[in-house]
């Protein structure tokens, strides 16, 4: 048994000023105000938080899910622990089929052998998209939907998909998104022309997340409110949002958040390879993309390509923009992502009985460390 001692813990009910979280068995035991009687790991100054889950990432660090490598996974692990991420899922784009079954075969063995982020599963983002708000998906891979398929899929996966994009006006969309749910994989809504009455039926048939809301998608005029219309205004639909300041203007933040609240908005790093590396050319799946000034955008059409951002840098500058505590930002890194995937029982909030998955931060949310099941995976 040991302790962390904090200036301030972060739980989903109050904030504990000078609190201890008493770690068992890689879970935490309890949080209290009381010194408990065993080692204290002595981080006064910090503030403690949930580790912070990215369900929709491609690569950081110059490698990427498409590698189809263990190796590029581990790497990928290891940088997202620096930036207070304990739990991830790897994402794959529009590619050759066969690359796409290699790279979620490859991310179902890597599961539990990576020192840093966690991997839970993986995340299917193409082919089944469409050609008018492809981003960096190249259209001669995008392919028809049929249950065979997706099942092919599942096998060569070991079951470990958690989240697959469709575009809900493609022909049988209905049925696959009816299938995927059935299976226990969550659809996600996204690189998508579909209108406001297909989004709202696609949401009927079990799709619950937007793809990076605002990006990929048929925009809202109030004639045709489109599928922005849809995802904003039905509150079964979790919303994803990169918030880096490039892809969504901060006045799409805040209507994002007037819309959803703090329960419903899952930020998102959707960073690429180029992550944490200085600027250059990159390939992104089969395309070479462009970084300058941080910002990717494909060579082909300029059309922006992933993120170079990270979650911590999301939770800033969702803070920034909406000027709300950090408490009410937490959510949208951690614990919604838990409700979303079905696993909030172990992750995304600091309460006892949950893997001691925790970030601690100094005052302007600089990382000091990282714990993973109770060990530091991470430190300053
Ligand atoms: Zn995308």
């Amino acid at each position: 048994m040991k302790a962390i001692k904090v200036k301030k813990v972060y739980t989903p009910e109050q904030v504990i000023d000078i609190g201890y979280i008493v770690i068992e068995n890689g879970k935490i035991n309890n949080v209290t105000t009381k010194k408990p009687s065993c080692e204290i790991l002595d981080f006064s100054g910090y503030r403690a938080i949930p580790g912070m889950i990215d369900i929709h990432i491609h690569g950081i660090s110059g490698y990427d899910t498409m590698d189809a490598s263990i190796h590029s996974l581990k790497e990928m692990s290891t940088a997202l622990a620096r930036h207070g991420v304990t739990g991830f899922l790897p994402t794959t784009l529009t590619h050759d089929f066969d690359r796409i079954k290699m790279a979620i075969k490859i991310v179902s063995e890597a599961m539990g052998q990576t020192s840093g982020a966690e991997i839970i599963g993986s995340y299917v983002e193409g082919p089944y998209i469409t050609p008018e708000h492809r981003g960096a998906h190249p259209v001669k891979y995008m392919r028809d939907l049929s249950v065979d398929e997706l099942n092919e899929l599942i096998k060569v996966s070991n079951s470990t998909i958690k989240v697959m994009t469709i575009a809900p006006e493609k022909e049988n969309a209905a049925d696959a998104i009816q299938f995927l749910t059935e299976k226990g994989i969550h659809v996600s809504i996204g690189h998508t022309n579909a209108d406001y009455e297909q989004t709202n039926n696609a949401i009927e048939n079990g799709a619950k997340i937007s793809v990076h809301t605002f990006n990929g998608m048929r925009g809202f005029n109030h004639r045709d409110p489109g599928c922005l219309g849809a995802v904003l205004t039905n509150d079964e639909c979790f919303c994803e949002c990169i918030a880096d300041l490039q892809h969504v203007h901060p006045g799409g933040i805040k209507l994002l958040y007037q819309a959803k609240g703090k329960n419903r908005i899952i930020l998102i790093s959707d960073s690429m390879a180029a992550a944490d590396l200085p600027d250059g050319d990159y390939t992104l799946g089969t395309l070479t993309v462009k970084v300058e000034n941080k910002v990717a955008r494909t060579i082909e059409t300029g059309s922006l390509a992933g993120s170079t951002t990270n979650l911590l840098e999301c939770l800033k500058n969702t803070i920034e923009v909406l000027g709300i505590p950090l408490e009410d930002v937490l959510p949208m890194v951690a614990l919604n992502q838990a409700k979303l995937l079905k696993i909030d029982h172990e992750v995304g909030s600091i309460e006892s009985e949950k893997k001691a998955n925790i970030v601690l931060v100094d005052e302007n949310l600089n990382i000091q460390a990282t714990f993973i099941n109770g060990e530091i995976v991470y430190k300053v």
